[in-house]
C-alpha cells in the first residue's frame, strides 16, 4: 500500500512538473523563439522604484548587442556571468501607473535583429506626504528658479549611460537609521514651494564618514544651493549613485573610487535643518528608492574585454 502512495505521489510531481515545463515558454514574446524576457523581481513596478531587466537567450547564440527602450530611455544590457543579458529598469516617481512596454532590440552575430516586447505593471508609488517648516533665513532655497536650476543642473549630470561595469553590488553609505523616505511630497512652509525627496535621509552627525556605494567613477562634485556639497558617482550601466549636505568633499572629478571608500563627511550644508546624510540613486537617468534598489539581485557581469 505505501509503495502505491509513493508510485502515485512521484507520478503527481512528474505531471507537475510537465505543467510547469510546458508553461514555460509563456515567458517568450515569440513562441517561436528561445529568447525569453523577465523583469525581477516582479513584473509589478510601484512608481520610483526598479527592477532587473533580463534576457535569457537559450538557443546556444551570441548576441551581439541587447538594448531596450523603456518610457523613451535607452536601456543598455550587458552579459552577465550566468549567461543572460541584464539591465535595469528605473521607474521615475511621476511615471504614469498602467501597463508599459518594454522593448528589447536583439542583433544577433550575424547582424540580424529580432525585437521582443514586455509589458509591465506600473503601479503607484504610496508616496508619503510631508510638511515641512524651513526657519526664516532658508526660505530663499524655496525659490522657484533656483530649485529649477539645481534640478536642470543634476538632470544635466545623470543623463548618462557608462557601458563599463564599475560595480559588483551596494551597500549604505552611513550606517544609520533612515529618517525620511524617498519620493515624498514635501510641502513647505504652508506651500510656499512643493517639491519631491529625491533621496533617502539617514540621521547621522557631521563629521561622520560617508561611504561610495560600489566602485565607481566620481563625476561631479559642488556646492549646489539645495543639495549642498555634493557628489556624484558614475557606478556603469546607468547606475548612479549621489551624496548630499557633506561638510567635507575628500574626491575630485574623474577619480576612481572602491566600495567603502569614505569619500566625504556628514555635513547640514544646503537646504536642511539639521546635519544628515540624504542619500540617491540614478538608473538610466530617473531618481529611484535608494533601500529599495539595494535590494536587487544583481549578477555578476562577463570581465570586461
Ligand atoms: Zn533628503
Amino acid at each position: 500500500m505505501r509503495r502505491f502512495q509513493a508510485v502515485f505521489v512521484f507520478l503527481m510531481v512528474l505531471a507537475g512538473l510537465t505543467v510547469v515545463l510546458i508553461a514555460h515558454p509563456a515567458n517568450a514574446q515569440d513562441a517561436s523563439s528561445n529568447v525569453f524576457v523577465l523583469v525581477e523581481p516582479s513584473e509589478q513596478i510601484q512608481e520610483g522604484r526598479s527592477a532587473l531587466l533580463r534576457v535569457q537567450i537559450l538557443d546556444g547564440s551570441h548576441p551581439k548587442e541587447v538594448q531596450a527602450t523603456f518610457l523613451g530611455r535607452v536601456i543598455y544590457l550587458y552579459p552577465s556571468v550566468d549567461g543572460d543579458w541584464i539591465g535595469f529598469l528605473g521607474i521615475d516617481m511621476d511615471a504614469p501607473t498602467g501597463t508599459q512596454s518594454v522593448e528589447i532590440f536583439y542583433t544577433a552575430d550575424d547582424g540580424s535583429q529580432q525585437t521582443f516586447r514586455k509589458d509591465i505593471e506600473i503601479m503607484w508609488g504610496a508616496f508619503l506626504y510631508q510638511d515641512i517648516p524651513l526657519p526664516y533665513n532658508l526660505e530663499p532655497l524655496l525659490d522657484l528658479d533656483i530649485n529649477r536650476q539645481e534640478v536642470e543642473t543634476l538632470v544635466r549630470v545623470m543623463n548618462r549611460t557608462t557601458p563599463e561595469k564599475f560595480f559588483t553590488d551596494f551597500i549604505n553609505p552611513v550606517r544609520d537609521i533612515e529618517i525620511s523616505e524617498f519620493g515624498g511630497i514635501r510641502n513647505y512652509n504652508n506651500g510656499v514651494y512643493e517639491g519631491r525627496h529625491t533621496g533617502t535621509d539617514y540621521l547621522a552627525t557631521t563629521g561622520d564618514p560617508v561611504a561610495a556605494s560600489a566602485d565607481g567613477r566620481v563625476i561631479f562634485t559642488e556646492r549646489l544651493p539645495i543639495h549642498g556639497n555634493h557628489i556624484m558617482i558614475d557606478h556603469g550601466w546607468g547606475i548612479l549613485t549621489a551624496y548630499s549636505h557633506l561638510s567635507e568633499i575628500q574626491v575630485v572629478p574623474g577619480q576612481l573610487v572602491r566600495q567603502g571608500q569614505i569619500i566625504g563627511l556628514v555635513g547640514a550644508t544646503g537646504r536642511v535643518q539639521g546635519s544628515h546624510l540624504h542619500f540617491e540613486v540614478m538608473v538610466n537617468g530617473v531618481w529611484v528608492d535608494p533601500p529599495q534598489f539595494l535590494t536587487l539581485n544583481v549578477p555578476a557581469s562577463l570581465p570586461n574585454p
